[in-house]
């Protein structure tokens, strides 16, 4: 029988609600999981589960929580089949897309998965949620970093969280799924990641300074050349389409080819959840790319930040991150 590793780091799943708000309770979480017949029955896996405490609501995970959570998967990798994580739903995909990039040749399941209700409340959806995760990470199919919620496995690098009160909190507009949990698990297998040749390695992130700036009409770029200093490691812009900024914003362009000078990585993605960006295709974005701006395809944001602080913290130089960012990895693009 294969086992497993649950890595509890909070979440809703595990909140309960009080004066303030919903906030993790270990206590509790615990009771209602020994409440759950499904976890001793003979047809579940065996496993264990680790509290990485203190328990977080996820708003508040930081790249040392990142490292935290792939120690631990690290620490125990030849011990498991595979692992489960309970996470936050607010920035699951964000920790999806890190750990992927943090796991080098993983050759495990690493499922992540949470609840948009508590596990103490009567509708809650983080029964089902463990259950098929646990029985996804048991399984052994998949060799990568997913996100399952409410029926779906999806790559977690190409996963954003889409609702903020539906049960079906994410999704993946660039990738099909890689499984439907119905009354089987219907894997695609066509399109799963291969079993690595080579070993496991757990890459620690460090937390390099990174920026965002979203494109908006009137946007006034030169707001932000303040920020624009050798000390920006990265910056992804997140523009119209297909990587369309307004002609008139004059400013940005000696911002970006400033940046550029500095050696920032300056990475292009698109504010559509759809599609891909395409750098030159309108005279719109032609300049982006002339000013030294890497096209970030159809990477989530998410996935761009997390592949930065990840490139950043390999080490590389600029040039080979700015090929990097344009290479697929582990799928993100
Ligand atoms: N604020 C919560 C969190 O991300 C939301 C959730 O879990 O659904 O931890």
């Amino acid at each position: 029988m294969s086992k497993i590793l649950i890595i509890n780091t909070g979440g809703t799943i595990g909140m309960v609600k009080t004066e303030n708000g919903y906030v993790p309770n270990l206590d509790k979480f615990h009771e209602n999981l020994s409440k759950m017949p499904e976890l001793s029955a003979s047809s579940i896996c065996d496993w264990d589960i680790i509290d990485m405490l203190p328990l977080l609501d996820s708003s508040n995970m930081t790249v040392e929580d990142w490292n935290r959570i792939g120690e631990l998967i690290s620490s125990n990798y030849n011990s498991y089949d595979g692992f489960v994580i309970l996470h936050g739903t607010d920035t699951m995909a964000y920790t999806a897309s890190a750990l992927s990039f943090m796991m080098e040749n993983l050759g495990k399941p690493v499922i992540i998965t949470g609840s948009q209700i508590p596990i103490c409340e009567i509708r809650s959806d983080g029964k089902d949620n463990i259950i098929a995760a646990m029985l996804i990470a048991s399984e052994g199919i998949v060799n990568e970093v997913c996100i399952y919620f409410r029926g779906e496995l999806l790559r977690g690098n190409r996963a954003i969280k889409y609702s903020a009160d539906g049960f079906m909190a994410f999704k993946s507009p660039n990738a099909p799924a890689l499984a439907q949990a119905g009354i089987a698990i219907n894997y695609n297998e066509g399109i799963l990641l291969p079993k690595p040749a080579d070993a496991f390695n757990f890459q620690r992130l460090e937390n390099v300074p990174i920026g965002v700036i979203k494109v908006f009409p009137g946007i006034q770029f030169d707001l932000f050349s303040n920020i624009m200093t050798e000390s920006l490691k990265g910056v992804v812009i997140e523009t119209f389409g297909a990587g369309n900024i307004p002609s008139s914003a004059k400013s940005l362009l000696p911002i970006i080819e400033k940046a550029f000078a500095n050696g920032t990585v300056v990475t292009v993605c698109t504010q559509c959840p759809q599609g891909t960006v395409l750098l030159g295709t309108y005279e719109t974005s032609n300049a982006l790319k002339s000013a030294g701006a890497i096209s970030g395809k159809d990477m989530t944001t998410e996935a761009a930040i997390a592949k930065m602080y990840y490139l950043f913290s390999k080490g590389y130089d600029t040039k080979t991150i700015c090929r990097l960012m344009e290479t697929s990895l582990r799928g993100e693009e």
